[in-house]
């Protein structure tokens, strides 16, 4: 698993961006490349990037950031937690390991609710993943239905303790949770930074409660939802936010750039 603490022992922010089902492998190494010339090293010794590009982009990304030496970690969007088999359609995480893929999104919004993920789905992908020696990102989010009937805090609670079914205490720890409320992704809609904050809160202390408050410091909790060049520096602010998870503004290589340099004004 990657190392989640920076050079001082803090978490380090982790700004991921997800194509989703956009760029082919054309284009992915274009953009590859333009976003290595607008970063450099100081940027990545502030942040870990990471661009999780569809499947069938990873192998030639892999190429080109092995072969540019650029400092980008490879992510995957989804993968199916058995190793090999009669699974049509399906990708192994061995598979992804053996692309020196780091992180996988795993329980996304989009995947519960268009294929049917459930918790116990999500479960058995992030122990997959883990076992392959990769980092999970594991996505929880309320709907806004469930957040105006004030059911917020028991649905990201109960999704993330859910997600880490299982797994030791010292692997949870290297892991990402990506708080994405879904009302908020794709919609141009964010959370507010005292939202987001009031939720991750919540998030790290059910991890804290079901495993150990030190294990619950080490995960790193990003926010996903609608997240900006003009967002981001302020919820990045905010005490307990570790990095970000991006979709939209993650397509273009110039805004995902700002995204990442939230920092430098
Ligand atoms: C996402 O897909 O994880 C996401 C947060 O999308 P967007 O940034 O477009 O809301």
């Amino acid at each position: 698993m990657t190392d989640p603490s920076g050079p001082d022992g803090a978490r380090k922010p982790l700004i991921a961006g997800n194509w989703k089902m956009n760029h082919d492998h054309f284009t992915a190494i274009q953009y590859t490349q333009k976003l290595s010339y607008l970063l450099d090293t100081h940027d990545y010794e502030l942040v870990d990037v990471v661009l999780c590009p569809p499947f069938t982009d990873l192998r030639s990304m892999q190429t080109t950031l092995e072969s540019d030496k650029i400092p980008i970690a490879l992510g995957a969007q989804n993968c199916y937690y058995e190793k090999e088999g009669a699974f049509t359609g399906e990708v192994s995480p061995v598979m992804l390991a053996k692309l020196n893929v780091s992180y996988v999104i795993v329980g996304h919004s989009e995947r519960r609710r268009h294929f049917g993920e459930t918790d116990d789905v999500v479960n058995r992908k992030v122990r997959a993943v883990i076992a392959n020696g990769m980092t999970p990102i594991a996505c929880v989010g309320e709907t806004l239905e469930e957040r105006e009937a004030g059911g917020t805090d028991a649905k990201v609670s109960s999704q993330v303790v859910n997600a880490f079914d299982g797994v030791k205490k010292a692997e949870i720890a290297g892991a990402v949770v990506a708080y994405e409320p879904i009302w908020a992704i794709g919609t141009g809609r964010n959370a507010t930074p005292d939202d987001a904050e009031t939720t991750i809160a919540v998030i790290r202390a059910a991890l804290a409660q079901r495993f150990d408050p030190a294990t619950a410091e080490a995960v790193r909790i990003q926010y996903g939802g609608s997240a900006k060049p003009g967002n981001a520096a302020e919820l990045m602010a905010r005490p307990g936010i570790d990095g970000l998870l991006v979709g939209g503004a993650s397509l273009d290589p110039e805004e995902f750039g700002r995204i990442i340099r939230y920092g430098s004004s």
